[in-house]
């Protein structure tokens, strides 16, 4: 039986639960700056029981606002290290926890302070084995990635550079009996489009004109069936704007014009269409935005309009088959051997903590290490603590093996 092949002492396992349920009754949603303060102080008790060095910096959020991140070190994290990376915020504002069986009821119990709990429990385990976690160790703990904050940005970006692998306490998924944990998860490139035709009368003069608004709407029909499904790219034209050019370029002054028949006579002369890209790797991510800059050249010519292809930000993938593949692997090849089964997603969505490093394509990450449960977000979230507790035997197996 699994339970057995986990071989989590009991007063660890229950020791964990009352802990992850006691950081659930602290309500620490996003901005909720006395419940995040209380989450950093409990959570710099147990860690600094457990031996590590723990540091509290606060730091300005997008309002200037200061909040604290935590920070947690072994005796040898300084120039480089093996950084672990959580949240102590929760979308919710606490409920009172309430347990069931195998689940336990409460809110962040699965995002994330589950994933927490697990790491402390992982350094018990590793104590009672007569081990030590990885001494170049450093947690950190942000308390704004559930509103998408500058503060886990600013964090992962600085931590990451000097990281030799990454490890992303967020949950995996439950699916049936196994349960995952996440290699990949996309990037994304911003684009604009520009094209410019030449107005003209429409009654009287209809073959004189070129549309630019016809020439981008084909353009983006076309680069919309650019889009591959499964592990492929896609394309997504966001906004799509034609008409005269008075009213394209000045949009605030003349959206009133929509719903009248004033201009309806005019061969439209300016376009502008804004989008984004998503891709795994990024060679796909070139490949794509070639593409659709080659697409414009030919629509363009089509059309007889100009038409110029613009790229903006990009935010960089994690690629499941980068550098992360082998721990992928290992931790997959650990579960095995404690009698689970452990599933790899290639390819989780949203933008997350892994898209903040600055290249991940040098440094492999592993997200979804901590337990699975169901209704994140919601009032009906809970975590299964059979999960829990392969979570805390899985942490600890593989901080031993990066020791
Ligand atoms: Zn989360």
């Amino acid at each position: 039986m699994a339970e057995h092949q986990l071989a989590l002492p009991d007063e660890i396992r229950d020791h964990a639960v009352a802990l992850l349920t006691e950081l659930c009754t602290i309500s620490s949603s996003s901005g909720e700056a006395e419940g995040l303060r209380r989450m950093c102080e409990r959570l710099s008790a147990e860690l600094s029981r457990r031996g590590l060095t723990v540091e509290t910096v606060e730091e300005p959020d997008m309002t200037g606002v200061p909040q604290p991140v935590l920070l947690a070190r072994g005796p040898a994290a300084k120039e480089s290290h093996l950084l672990l990376v959580g949240h102590m915020d929760t979308v919710l504002e606490a409920a009172p926890p309430r347990r069931e069986g195998d689940r336990l009821w409460a809110t962040g119990a699965l995002d994330m302070k589950g994933g927490l709990a697990a790491f402390l429990g992982a350094l018990d385990l590793l104590a009672a084995r007569g081990q030590k976690p990885p001494a170049d160790l450093l947690l950190v703990v942000v308390p704004d990635e559930e509103v998408g904050g500058v503060i886990s940005e600013h964090a992962i970006r600085r931590w990451a550079a000097l990281a030799r692998a990454i490890l992303v306490i967020e949950p995996g998924e439950s699916r049936g009996d196994a349960e995952t944990l996440v290699a990949g998860r996309r990037g994304l490139s911003e684009w604009r489009l520009e094209a410019t035709g030449k107005a003209a009368h429409s009654g009287l003069a209809y073959w004189q004109g070129r549309s630019a608004l016809a020439a981008a709407a084909d353009w983006a029909a076309q680069a919309q069936r650019l889009s591959e499904r499964g592990p492929g790219v896609t394309v997504n034209v966001a906004r799509l704007v034609g008409g005269d050019s008075d009213f394209v370029n000045d949009l605030a002054h003349h959206h009133e014009l929509l719903g009248t028949p004033r201009r309806r006579n005019v061969i439209p002369d300016r376009a502008l269409g804004e989008g984004e890209v998503r891709f795994l790797a990024p060679a796909e991510g070139v490949r794509i935005l070639g593409r659709l800059e080659q697409l414009a050249g030919t629509v363009a010519a089509a059309h007889q309009v100009s038409m110029s292809f613009l790229r903006g930000a990009t935010v960089p993938p994690v690629d499941p088959h980068g550098p992360g593949a082998a721990l992928v692997q290992r931790a997959v090849e650990l579960a095995a051997a404690r009698g689970w089964r452990l599933e790899v997603e290639q390819d989780r969505g949203g933008i997350s903590f892994p898209n903040y490093v600055p290249d991940p394509s040098r440094v492999p990450i592993v997200d979804g290490l901590g337990p699975v449960g169901d209704g994140m977000h919601t009032r009906q979230e809970y975590v299964s603590l059979l999960s829990l507790e392969r979570r805390v035997v899985l942490l600890a197996d593989l901080l031993a093996s990066l020791a």
